[in-house]
């Protein structure tokens, strides 16, 4: 569920008694999530893995592309 400090784009499902969440995420491209702690700019993390393929590599790639350009659309919401 989303809480009334939500940002319009949280995708997270808080629990019914988080009602101020010190933190929301926003969609995955892949293995790379977007979303903010309060306080801080919305920010790109990356589910960890190892090693990747040059295939893999290259989707990767472009799913970090992805992800930053969401997060300059939304900076400001
Ligand atoms: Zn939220």
């Amino acid at each position: 569920m989303n809480t009334p400090t939500c940002p319009k784009w949280c995708e997270f499902n808080h629990a019914a008694w988080d009602d101020e969440p010190d933190g929301h995420d926003g969609p995955s491209f892949g293995d790379v999530s977007v979303g903010v702690a309060f306080g801080d700019p919305l920010s790109v993390y990356t589910e960890g893995q190892p090693s990747r393929t040059p295939d893999q590599a290259r989707e990767f790639a472009c799913d970090l592309y992805r992800a930053a350009a969401w997060v300059e659309d939304h900076r400001d919401d």
